[in-house]
């Protein structure tokens, strides 16, 4: 970690109320990777930081970055994605992202193709309509840049490359995936899914990749298994975007904006 006086591009991924007036605020910057900072006074001047310390907006920081908190002197707003905020299964979906990035990223490792991808979806749900194929198309591509690449690509009895025409399928076992000479019966996907997890993850822009139904749900199957395989308790966020989800492009409203703003993690 590069310590000192720095001005960093970065979304905020969780804020807390902390003390009598001050807010913590974990933020994911391009310059230093994930750091949990501490703006002083945040909550009692509003002059200050002027309300741009907000859930998923991206700031222009100016930060002391050192281990523990990192006193946070002034923020500048980039973008408060101001669509997404007139949206609550938009804001669903980005304080999901913003979750699963904070609670999977390790602390002060600069991560460039992470931030991108945070950067990307927030652009995507600020233009476009909510889609699952985007969450999915999110989810897997960070598991991949953080290391945790879907175990799709091989046999995980003899290691034989998967290829299938559409219309096969493969067995599953556990996290991983069988050839035909393997394995038969049980549970299943289909080679199709397969073919758009992994085209998944070799495109970088979102819109591109379109699951259809049936599609989803399986693939939504393994990424859900592996996502939990590496959280050590469940996210908080994920009972919101369901509700969400079910209720399709209601209008913000402020109980919604209430909900949000209490709802960073109490350390
Ligand atoms: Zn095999």
């Amino acid at each position: 970690m590069q310590t000192g006086h720095s001005q960093c591009d970065a979304i905020v991924i969780a804020v807390t109320d902390y003390r009598e007036a001050d807010l913590l605020v974990t933020f994911f910057s391009l310059e230093h990777g994930k750091l949990r900072g501490i703006a002083r006074n945040a909550r009692k001047s509003r002059k200050r930081f002027g309300g741009a310390l907000e859930l998923f907006a991206r700031l222009q920081l100016q930060v002391v970055v050192q281990e523990g908190l990192c006193p946070i002197s002034s923020a500048d707003i980039v973008t408060v994605f101001p669509r997404i905020r007139q949206d609550l299964a938009k804001i669903g979906h980005a304080g999901y992202a913003c979750e699963l990035t904070d609670r999977l990223l390790p602390e002060g490792m600069r991560n460039p193709r992470m931030f991108r991808l945070l950067v990307s979806y927030l652009d995507q749900l600020d233009q476009a309509a909510v889609n699952s194929s985007d969450r999915r198309f999110f989810e897997v591509n960070l598991l991949n840049i953080l290391g945790y690449r879907l175990p799709i690509d091989h046999c995980a009895e003899c290691g034989a490359l998967l290829e299938g025409a559409s219309g096969e399928h493969f067995a599953r076992r556990g996290d991983g995936l069988l050839c035909s000479a393997c394995g038969r019966g049980g549970r299943t996907i289909r080679a199709a899914t397969v073919a758009l997890l992994r085209r998944t993850m070799q495109t970088g822009r979102f819109g591109i990749v379109r699951f259809l139904p049936d599609e989803l749900a399986e693939a939504g199957e393994l990424v859900d298994g592996a996502i939990t395989a590496h959280l050590n308790r469940p996210l908080r966020s994920l009972a919101f975007l369901h509700e969400m989800t079910r209720l399709e492009r209601v209008p913000a409203t402020p109980a919604a904006a209430i909900m949000l703003d209490t709802g960073g993690e109490k350390r």
